[in-house]
């Protein structure tokens, strides 16, 4: 048996640790795919860019007791729900 001058097994000594990171060998998360581009419930107009000033809400729309994510433009946001009377 080849002993190392320290006294340990030749081979079974750990490998430093340094440089190697433990996630390395996770592949990365794929891009974030826009299946559904984010369409006002109201108007139909498609949000661009980071959609500001849209307003997402939960609602059931066709009744099966699931509520969908819908969205609204700022306008239609505005007159639907924060415009007063
Ligand atoms: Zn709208």
């Amino acid at each position: 048996m080849i002993r190392a001058p320290n006294g340990t097994t030749a081979g079974l000594r750990s490998q430093p640790l340094s440089g190697t990171c433990p996630f390395r060998t996770l592949t990365p998360a794929p891009p974030i795919r826009h299946h559904h581009p984010m369409t006002c419930e109201e108007c139909g107009q498609e949000a661009s860019g980071r959609a500001e000033g849209w307003e997402a809400l939960l609602a059931d729309l066709d009744d099966d007791g699931q509520d969908e994510v819908v969205f609204y433009c700022p306008v239609c946001a505005e007159r639907e729900f924060h415009e007063v009377e």
